[in-house]
């Protein structure tokens, strides 16, 4: 069993207060925090270790290669894949998603072939799509998730045609929370001879995470939801797709030779990384790898699964307090409006007046907002650090802020407004 209060001591950040209360940080699923592990390995990396990379015969240089590049095995290992040659770094899930669109759809869309995507997708994996839906045609069928945001494999499957050249889906909503099945999706697509991406930003952060068993052929990891450095990231592309890929950035590193008529590409990984890469976030993202499986993804998804039930209990006794997709299963996270309260940001304003950070808006996901008939919510989400007591703090802060609200006093930041 994961011993939170030791989880705690790892993450320096904290231990700080702020607006004279002490931190409770409940925005994991916007950026998690760091642990000491990965502060040490990127302090480590500046003062000891830097030099450019793949580049250099010096000691340096050779140093600061293996170290970037022992990553690639950490990542396989974390995610199940079989080679580090499917392991490509990217600066997050939305680096590598825009590489797929890039390299894999492009060029073998054509006019009036489709991509199907849930309608719960973060604008990372909307957005991409859409350009090529503006610059080549491709028409883009959405698959909706139901009333409470569960993604029905059945439905993802009943919208292949054989004009169908990719699906994309979210392996967990980072709106309400859901996980989707992606191994069902997987097995369907495969029948049918049809690619699937899976953007695992928020899915990879809570469970233990198996690409050979989910069976997809694309897996988006973004770091800094990892506990590791931002502009880290990587995704996996499965060996036989890797090869048939052009590459998509032209550079240093990408090639095998150059001349001046023409240019040959080096193999997958580095087919897909050109110029000087983000060295000391990658070997930082290696580090809070080690520290996730050191800890084991069991243990943080037991932890999480209490932190949630603990939530559901908690914000569910809370009159006018509607959860976007109800309570039932879902991660470690709750979007939530207020019926005779604040409007969002002015009670995340009110949290963090109280120390409590969360996040409100639209979570750069407006159609599923727009879906449950709202332009904006507050978001909790919670981490391996994250503590029962910051989730009573929490219930008892929207608790107060709303009888502040019906009683016409909105406290900000300890003031009256
Ligand atoms: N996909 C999902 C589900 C996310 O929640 C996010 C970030 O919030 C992303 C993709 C984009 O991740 P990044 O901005 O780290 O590339």
């Amino acid at each position: 069993m994961l011993d939170v209060t030791a989880v705690r001591k790892d993450f320096p950040i904290l231990s700080r207060e702020v607006n004279g209360h002490p931190l409770a940080y409940l925005d994991t699923a916007s950026s998690a925090q760091k642990p000491g592990a990965v502060i040490d390995a990127v302090t480590r990396a500046y003062t000891e270790e830097y030099a450019n990379v793949h580049r250099g015969l010096h000691t340096l240089s050779a140093i600061a290669t293996e170290r970037y590049e022992s990553v690639r095995g950490v990542i396989a290992r974390f995610i199940g894949a079989s080679s580090e040659e499917e392991i490509v770094f990217t600066g997050g899930a939305t680096e590598g998603i825009n590489l797929v669109a890039h390299s894999w759809a492009a060029p073998r869309l054509r006019l009036g072939d489709e991509i199907i995507l849930s309608t719960m997708e973060h604008h990372a994996n909307i957005v991409p799509w859409h350009f090529l839906r503006e610059r080549q045609g491709a028409v883009l069928k959405w698959v909706p998730c139901d009333a409470e945001g569960w993604l029905d494999p059945q439905a993802v499957m009943d919208a292949v045609t054989p004009r169908t050249r990719l699906i994309a889906v979210t392996h967990m909503s980072n709106v309400v929370g859901t996980l989707t099945d992606v191994a069902a999706i997987c097995r369907g697509a495969r029948e049918r001879g049809v690619p699937v991406l899976v953007d695992g930003a928020q899915g990879a952060v809570h469970a233990p995470v198996d690409v050979e068993e989910i069976g997809c052929d694309f897996y988006a990891l973004t770091g800094h939801k990892l506990y590791g450095p931002s502009a880290s990231g990587a995704l996996y592309i499965r060996a036989d797709r890797a090869r048939e890929m052009r590459p998509w950035k032209g550079g240093g590193d990408m090639i095998r030779d150059v001349t001046l008529e023409e240019v040959s590409y080096a193999a997958p990984p580095l087919r897909f990384e050109a110029g000087t890469p983000a060295i000391v976030p990658q070997i930082g993202f290696g580090a809070a790898l080690g520290y996730l499986m050191d800890i084991g993804m069991e243990a943080i998804r037991a932890h999480e699964t209490r932190l949630r039930d603990h939530a559901a209990d908690r914000l569910g006794r809370l009159e006018g307090l509607r959860i976007i997709g109800g309570l039932r299963g879902r991660g470690p996270l709750f979007a939530f409006t207020l019926e005779r309260g604040p409007a969002p940001a002015a009670l995340a304003l009110a949290l963090d007046a109280a120390g409590i950070a969360v996040r409100s808006g639209s979570f750069c996901s407006r159609p599923v907002n727009r879906q449950f008939g709202i332009e904006a919510s507050c978001r909790a989400s919670f981490g391996l650090y994250t503590a029962t007591s910051e989730i009573d703090r929490l219930a008892e802060v929207i608790a107060e802020s709303c009888e502040d609200f019906r009683q016409g006093r909105t406290a900000i930041a300890g003031g009256l407004m």
